[in-house]
């Protein structure tokens, strides 16, 4: 057993800011960081565009801002946490820069800014096209500086441990359900082990591995949802899942999609269907920079009407010594597909992106269950509403870590918190066997991702939606049998999270009974006058 003061599950945007923020606070205190695969291998290295704030206030504006990410959240933002996000995030962003992190200027010394779709101003700051490599870069390079942090990689965390773990009933409605650490499993050892501690940030990120075509890594599983899910937490708002309209087409290819960020949209590229129409007008009067569910939509019903698996996007109009400048990565990536972006239209697709809803959290990062709090794309925290507006989850990934580390240290001062104090019983891996056939778990991932796909996607319908609900059921019977007499490994644990994550997205959008934000529902076209949160 592992006893830490605060203990940090992720190693992406958000619980590195949150681990280095309390390692400088509490310097005779451990922090301990786990994350089941390599420290940098989170969704936060492969963001591209960037990260958008309010740098320059003669130019642009708090309420600019606050505006464009409620117009985008299409009703369903909390405009106090929106303007939280946007006022605080301009400190957060400040303080990433202190820490190294670099970000593209102009000749004159001024912050390049870039502008994506639902954007009123030029407000993203970005490092060429790699951003989240650098501020990951940046955060790593911190963290080493400070000896009371540990970085422990690989490490997949299974369960939290709660009341239940001491043998209560928890359910739903009991009320101060508490969190005493975790339950990991240590791929050295092939053993169940528990890490105790006071405090607990889910920082696990982002759901987009449920789907078939991803912008997401590997690690995408939603396991920290689930994980609050099982543990009977409030999550919400599941069903707003962002489509990412231009990831690269690659006949054949499952999982990650290398993504096309909107900024060469906003540079000019044009979206054109198999007959070469730039189609955007037709959907949108801000055409290719229309907010992104529109623009996904949009590509999808084209893909439909044609009958193709992609559009391209049209970059052959632009200032190739520019492009190469401002998107040398995306340059590369074409080439060594074959695509010579400055003679050939690239094939896109829409591919799941960021999921806006996730563990429910108060203003302070708090959860529903005492000393667990959760930040970044785990968390909805009430900024996004139903449809997340470009680079602002960077942007609360830091906010909501801040707040969460100043919430976390008061009730660390005040005592609120403390080392549980009743004995946790070990991991019960009694009746449990080495399991025989790997494919009875790579079978069922693959059904779970193409249900996924094919009726829960940019557009649903009760019909396909009733569907997915009854495949995903069987799959949990299956899957759950297999839990219950076979020795855990990462891929059974994030196969039965993804199944979870999977039937919440599909509840929360059934429960939904209207067309709002990302959710698009054929059966219930327009947006209800009663505006709500779905909770489960
Ligand atoms: C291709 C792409 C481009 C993007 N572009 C932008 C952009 O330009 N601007 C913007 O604002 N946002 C962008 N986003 C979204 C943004 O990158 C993410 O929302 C953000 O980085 C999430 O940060 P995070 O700290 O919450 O989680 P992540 O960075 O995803 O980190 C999650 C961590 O949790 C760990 N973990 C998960 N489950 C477990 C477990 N069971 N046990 C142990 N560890 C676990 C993982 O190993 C990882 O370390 C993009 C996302 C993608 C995929």
């Amino acid at each position: 057993m592992i006893q830490t003061d605060f203990l940090v599950i992720g190693s992406g945007i958000a619980g590195l800011t949150f681990a280095l923020k309390t390692a400088k606070e509490f310097p005779d205190k451990k922090v301990l960081i786990l994350t089941k695969a390599a420290t940098d291998e989170t969704n936060t290295k492969y963001a591209q565009g960037g990260i958008a704030g309010v740098m320059d206030l003669q130019k642009d504006s708090f309420e600019k801002h606050i505006e464009d990410t409620l117009i985008a959240g299409d009703g369903l933002c909390n405009p106090h946490i929106v303007e939280i996000v946007v006022k605080e995030g301009v400190e957060r962003i400040n303080e990433i820069i202190d820490w190294g992190a670099q970000f593209d200027k102009e000749a004159d010394g001024d912050y390049k800014l870039g502008r994506e779709g639902g954007h009123s101003e030029f407000r993203i700051l970005h490092h060429k096209d790699v951003t989240g490599k650098e501020m990951e870069r940046a955060l790593v390079q911190k963290i080493s500086e400070f000896p009371n942090i540990e970085v422990v990689k690989h490490c997949f965390v299974v369960d939290l441990v709660t009341q239940h773990h001491l043998g209560y009933l928890v359910t739903k409605g009991t009320p101060n359900i508490e969190c005493y650490g975790v339950y990991v499993l240590n791929a050295n050892t092939n053993q169940i082990e528990k890490i105790l501690s006071s405090v607990t940030l889910l920082a696990t990120g982002g759901n987009g591995q449920v789907y078939r075509s991803t912008t997401n890594p590997a690690i995408a599983t939603g396991d920290g949802v689930a994980m609050v899910y099982r543990a009977k937490g409030r999550t919400e708002n599941m069903e707003f899942i962002q489509f990412h309209p231009t990831a690269l087409y690659e006949p054949g290819l499952r999982g990650q999609s290398f993504l096309i960020t909107e900024a060469v949209r906003g540079d000019g590229g044009i979206l054109r269907n198999k007959q070469g129409e730039a189609f955007m007008e037709r959907y949108d009067p801000r055409k290719d920079l229309a907010p992104r569910d529109i623009v996904a939509r949009a590509i999808d019903s084209e893909m439909k009407i044609s009958g193709t698996e992609h559009v391209y996007l049209d970059c052959r109009h632009m200032d190739m010594k520019k492009f190469v400048e401002h998107f040398p990565n995306i340059y590369e990536k074409c080439k060594s597909v074959g695509i010579d972006v400055a003679k050939q239209m690239i094939p896109v697709a829409p591919a799941a992106h960021y999921s806006c809803g996730g563990i429910k959290t108060d203003e302070w990062g708090q959860t529903s269950i005492r000393n667990l709090y959760a930040a970044g794309e785990c968390a909805s925290t009430g900024l996004h509403g139903a449809n997340r507006l470009a680079s602002n989850s960077l942007l609360e990934a830091m906010v909501f870590a801040h707040r969460c580390f100043i919430d976390a240290t008061l009730k660390t001062k005040t005592k609120e918190v403390r080392q549980p104090a009743i004995p946790i019983p070990d991991w019960d891996a009694a009746g449990t066997t080495h399991p025989k056939e790997m494919i009875l778990i790579t079978q069922s991932l693959k059904e779970l991702q193409q249900a996924m796909s094919d009726y829960v996607g940019i557009v649903r319908t009760n019909v396909r939606l009733g569907r997915a609900l009854k495949r995903i059921d069987l799959l949990w019977e299956e899957t759950e049998a297999l839990y219950q007499t076979t020795t855990l490994s990462p891929q059974l644990c994030e196969l039965r999270n993804m199944i979870t994550v999977g039937y919440l997205i599909v509840k929360c959008a059934s429960l939904r009974k209207e067309s709002r934000g990302l959710h698009s529902n054929t059966d219930y076209p327009f947006k209800s006058e009663i505006v709500q949160n779905i909770v489960l």
